[in-house]
């Protein structure tokens, strides 16, 4: 199985032609994910077996405006989402002003480019991603804001000393996200509001993790699908989260168990497995319990203690 991350910014004129063709050709293949259609384009993370995600690849590239599409490829066990959904929406990414990075947007720096230009004096490694997202994982000395939402990021940069002290418009500032998509529009906001020297990772931490083999990123990288959190750095890793529970090195990321409380939190094997899966004592009792297991907890738990719980 392979899941395939992806994002392209085109015009798209007719995003309902453009929807139909897409939602009838993915009917034949075996996918599941989110896909969103815009005028702005298209963004998408979709799981499959190999054949058919290459068969999606080459029907998304035999349309000349996505042509520049970048697929960042994984390797995964099974479908990491429940089912396909495909709609249309009026953003790729909502920011709550109207930005369009097909215009005007931040250099777009390789995965090897970043990691020199980060060493340089003066240059200033800005994560664009929530706080759920950065909390488990970011760029060594890398800034981070206070964002429960993406949209809150231009009242946040304009809170920050970046941007406040104006002397920092000329440094470089150099974007990062997950898989590259948030800092086309964030990258495009800075430059907007006076930043000179504005790049971004292209392809995000996920290209970063392939090609540079995650160097200098600290914790795991949050992704948008049923593992969570995706391990990116094998030169130099480093745990930075505690166990929510009993507060020893920890960074496998959950999401609580129970369905209405749904909070991300980090949290040991044992803890996990002495609060079934839960954030606190409440939840627990929660009768609105998910029964989907995850992962990583499937394989703590071959020799079976609460498996049999759910309906695995
Ligand atoms: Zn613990
Ligand atoms: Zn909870």
């Amino acid at each position: 199985m392979n899941v395939l991350l992806y994002y392209c910014y085109t015009n798209i004129e007719d995003t309902e032609h453009y929807y139909n063709q897409h939602k009838n050709f993915c009917a034949s293949l075996d996918l599941k994910g989110r896909i969103i259609i815009a005028d702005q384009g298209l963004n998408g993370t979709v799981s499959g077996p190999e054949e058919d995600c290459i068969k999606y690849m080459n029907f998304v590239k035999s349309d000349d405006r996505f042509k520049k599409v970048d697929f960042k490829i994984d390797i995964c066990n099974e479908h990491l989402f429940e089912k396909m959904s495909i709609k249309i929406k009026q953003y790729l990414i909502k920011l709550g002003i109207d930005i369009d990075p097909n215009e005007d947007t931040g250099i777009h720096l390789e995965p090897k480019e970043f990691y020199q230009m980060m060493q340089e004096d003066d240059t200033v490694v800005l994560d664009v991603r929530s706080n759920y997202e950065h909390y488990v994982g970011k760029f060594k000395d890398s800034v981070t804001l206070n964002m429960k939402n993406f949209y809150d990021f231009p009242n946040k940069i304009k809170e920050h000393d970046l941007f406040k002290n104006k002397i920092n418009m000329e440094k470089k500032i150099l974007t990062c996200c997950t898989g590259g998509i948030k800092c086309e529009t964030a990258s495009a906001y800075l430059k907007k509001i006076g930043f000179k020297n504005v790049y971004q990772l292209h392809g995000g931490i996920i290209k970063y993790g392939i090609e540079k083999q995650g160097k200098d990123f600290d914790g795991k990288c949050y992704v948008f699908d049923g593992r969570i959190t995706k391990e990116v750095n094998i030169v130099n890793p480093k745990t930075i989260t505690k166990c929510h529970i009993c507060k020893i090195d920890c960074n496998i990321m959950v999401n609580c168990m129970n369905a209405v409380c749904d909070k991300h939190i980090t949290m040991c094997e044992d803890c996990f497995k002495n609060m079934e899966g839960c954030c606190c004592l409440e939840c627990i009792t929660s009768e609105k319990m998910r029964t989907k297991i995850p992962d990583y907890y499937k394989e703590i738990n071959s020799n079976k203690n609460l498996v049999n719980k759910s309906d695995l």
